[in-house]
């Protein structure tokens, strides 16, 4: 609870242990069952305070109203003995019954803390242990492989292919997780949107020749300049022809072009693979939700984050068995040289 809402239950707790203790004062010596009944009212402030403030909020309430009762005990003093008794014993027990109630709502609220902090624990160690274990693959194909290699066994160039397959599949991986797990900091610089994409499809170049996928590139004659960060928005790209490159078939193409529109930048990149059904469309952007044996589920997100840095938006449409196309749009005011 927050601590705004917290400071209505105070004046709710002060209000009415003062309103009960002066009808106590009001009642005495007028009506006794009225008076009786009231002073059970006092269960109310202390109760409250026990519920929203634990066992301090209980002793706190607690001392608060025996201090407001003190002149009552110091008047009726000469009371008799049983009397007297029975107030102290009233005002005891009242006091030890919040304190009580107070003592189980901090144990409840401290269990919950942890077991809230057991599962995130849990779901953190859930992450290293799949990612540890994607790890695992690619690095027993390598040693596999380089060991072949070194006995002189097999074909060396298809071993050779196998582990930059294997160790490129590893940073990936590594990439992914530490673009995640750190905060993006742009710098923004003038870029071409062309060039950025010539790059990232060059560095995706190797894996769509052995995925025996097409790349093709489909950009203006004029430069797209932009006020961008080049190596993220590089690193989005890359990500998003990767996914393209995993959902396509042999013989395949993945498309990507780049255009002024009205009022955006718009980058493109579609291909003609498995599409997405849709549950994966809806949880596509969650980080770790993947459908891959290899995969993290960790690069649409790190690719939203990118976008959304550059107050662009980015959108998926898909169908399954068709192929998909993500559309990226990044507002002009980025634009170092409007059109
Ligand atoms: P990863 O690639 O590690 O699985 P991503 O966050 O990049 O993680 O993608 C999440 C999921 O979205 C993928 O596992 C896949 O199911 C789906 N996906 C993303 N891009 C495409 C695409 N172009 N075609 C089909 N499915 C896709
Ligand atoms: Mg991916």
């Amino acid at each position: 609870m927050m601590f705004h809402g917290k400071k209505y239950y105070i004046i709710i707790i002060i209000v009415s242990a003062l309103l009960i203790t002066y009808l106590h004062y009001w009642t005495t010596p007028k009506n006794h069952i009225l008076h009786n009944i009231q002073t059970e009212l006092h269960y109310i402030p202390l109760l409250l305070g026990a519920v929203v403030f634990g066992l301090r909020g209980a002793v706190l309430t607690f001392i608060f109203i025996t201090l407001l009762y003190l002149p009552y005990f110091i008047t009726s003093w000469s009371d008799p003995f049983l009397s007297v008794i029975n107030r102290v014993l009233h005002i005891l027990l009242s006091g030890l019954i919040s304190s009580l109630a107070g003592f189980l709502v901090d144990r409840e609220r401290k269990q919950r803390r942890q077991s809230e902090k057991d599962r995130y624990l849990a779901d953190i160690g859930r992450v290293a242990t799949t990612i540890v274990h994607d790890l695992k693959n690619p690095l027993i194909t390598i040693m596999g492989f380089a060991r072949r290699i070194k006995e002189g066994k097999g074909n060396t160039d298809q071993a050779v292919e196998a582990i930059i397959e294997s160790a490129g599949n590893m940073q990936r991986m590594v990439f992914d997780v530490l673009d995640f797990s750190k905060p993006i900091r742009l710098t923004l610089g003038e870029e071409d949107i062309g060039e950025i994409i010539n790059r990232a499809c060059d560095s995706c170049k190797t894996r769509a020749e052995g995925e025996k996928v097409a790349l093709s590139v489909d950009l203006p004659d004029k430069p797209l300049k932009l006020l961008i960060d080049g190596f993220h928005m590089e690193r989005a790209i890359v990500n998003l022809i990767n996914n393209a490159i995993d959902a396509s078939r042999e013989g395949g193409e993945v498309k990507i072009s780049a255009v002024y529109d009205k009022d955006a930048l718009i980058i493109r990149i579609k291909d003609h693979g498995t599409g997405m059904d849709k549950e994966t469309l809806e949880k596509i952007f969650i980080p770790f939700y993947t459908t891959k044996r290899v995969g993290t589920g960790l690069g649409m997100s790190i690719v939203k984050k990118i976008i959304e840095g550059h107050q662009g938006t980015i959108r998926i449409n898909s169908q399954p068995g068709a192929g998909t196309e993500a559309v990226i749009e990044l507002p002009y005011e980025l634009s170092a040289d409007k059109p």
